[in-house]
């Protein structure tokens, strides 16, 4: 249809699927003229995954059911009428935000150009270990999970990279696998190592519960050297690409010690998906620069926002973009009843999303311990357990991906 409106998603996880649900289920209906408008979620899988759950998915498929574990997008969008959404599994290679065209090239090698009325870039980012979420899809992800557990059944050592959550989570996971809940690092049938860059594990949560993390990881045979440096792997490319991502590995440290292991996992950071926008939309560390406030892409004109680890708008964390989602929402119904004519009078409110800064982060530690806290509080590990180390959340995700969880206009 020529002169079909289209609501552009590009990106296809948290952020991107509850986007295109709420604007479905709320927006839509409310648009005059509402059959000229089309929702088009654009991603480079086609299917979501609960990407929390990495740490332990990564060691067997028997650790999750598959089907919770992942979900096909098309289905998830199937309750909607006949065209009025669309799905398009392609990689956004550009986005002209002043033509207001996004260009990709579908899996049978064609290039197509599509122009947008409103878009929402969600594209998240990418981990520098392949084993940790979608770089690029769930096709790259199992093909890296396949060749990393042939490895694990061999493999006599293992360094993991990073003092964050996503570091102390699979070094857990793996000893908890592999050495059980009695072992210790002097002890352990594979020695597992963390090599933390900052002073304190978990530096997002207070000492105390960085300190009982370690006496957890201890336990099922993990090291930790903190205020350490990982200065030069080789081979170089040692646990960053599929081809070298169970390459033994030579690694030399700030404290002048020298590491050999058979497995490496550079658990150390993300990257955000946005090269295929203007650098002049984006902030020095590659994030769009989003208003933290309305969650719009100033620079980038009317009718565009970011939402999720691509976007500067908060921390990248689950909660946030579940909290920012009624808040762009909103805000995008509200531009696009403007732009439909509609009178101010006639229009929701502009909302605003705030952060919430306040310590939140539950890390579990293998199958049956964990430390955290939420809203400044701290959480007992057996809670930590009930909370997110028995599932990962997955007891969450079935609402997310099918649109339950937006039923309500928030
Ligand atoms: C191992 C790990 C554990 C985590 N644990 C937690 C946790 O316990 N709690 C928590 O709150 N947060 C956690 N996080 C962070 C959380 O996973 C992210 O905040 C969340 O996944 C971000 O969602 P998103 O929608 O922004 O994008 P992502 O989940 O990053 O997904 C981006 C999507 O966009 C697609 N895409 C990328 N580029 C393009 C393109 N050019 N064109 C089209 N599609 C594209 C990708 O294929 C992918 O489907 C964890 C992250 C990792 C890596």
């Amino acid at each position: 249809m020529a002169s079909r409106r289209n609501i552009v998603i590009i990106g296809g996880s948290y952020g991107g699927i509850s986007i295109a649900h709420y604007t479905m289920k709320h927006t839509i209906n409310a648009l005059p003229d509402k059959e000229s408008y089309q929702v088009v979620l654009i991603s480079a899988s086609s299917q979501v995954m609960s990407r929390p759950a990495c740490p332990r998915a990564l060691i067997s498929d028997d650790m999750f059911p598959q089907d919770k574990l992942f979900a096909d997008i098309r289905s998830q969008f199937s309750q909607y009428p006949d065209g009025s959404f669309r799905f398009i599994q392609a990689a956004a290679e550009a986005v002209d935000h002043e033509a207001r065209s996004v260009t990709y090239t579908v899996e049978a090698g064609t290039r197509e150009e599509l122009s947008f009325h409103a878009l929402v870039v969600a594209t998240g980012a990418s981990s520098t270990s392949p084993l940790m979420g979608f770089n690029p899809n769930e096709a790259s992800l199992k093909e890296s999970w396949k060749k990393f557990r042939n490895a694990l059944s061999s493999a006599k050592s293992i360094v993991v990279a990073g003092g964050g959550p996503t570091s102390i989570e699979t070094a857990a996971e793996l000893g908890d696998y592999l050495n059980g809940t009695s072992s210790s690092p002097q002890t352990a049938k594979v020695p597992i190592t963390i090599i933390s860059g900052t002073s304190q594990i978990l530096p997002s949560l207070r000492p105390s519960l960085a300190k009982s993390a370690e006496q957890y990881l201890s336990k099922l045979g993990v090291r930790v050297l903190t205020s350490t440096r990982v200065m030069t792997v080789s081979p170089e490319n040692a646990g960053r690409t599929i081809t070298d991502l169970t390459s033994p590995s030579t690694l030399t440290l700030s404290n002048n010690e020298t590491i050999t292991t058979d497995l490496y996992i550079p658990a150390i950071g993300t990257t955000p998906n946005t090269s295929f926008l203007s650098p002049a939309l984006l902030t020095p560390s590659s994030q769009i620069e989003t208003n933290t406030a309305t969650l719009r892409v100033s620079k980038a004109g009317p009718l565009i926002y970011a939402i999720g680890d691509c976007s500067s708008y908060a921390r990248p964390a689950v909660h946030n973009i579940l909290s920012a989602v009624p808040v762009l929402g909103n805000n995008l119904k509200r531009e696009l009843l403007l732009a439909a004519g509609k009178s101010e009078g006639d229009v929701p409110q502009e909302k605003v999303f705030k952060e919430d800064k306040r310590e939140s982060q539950l890390v579990p530690l293998g199958r049956s311990k964990g430390v955290g806290a939420m809203m400044g509080w701290r959480i007992p590990s057996f809670f930590v357990w009930l909370i997110k180390g028995r599932d990962y959340w997955l007891w969450t995700t079935g609402g997310l991906w099918s649109g339950k969880q937006w039923a309500k206009e928030a």
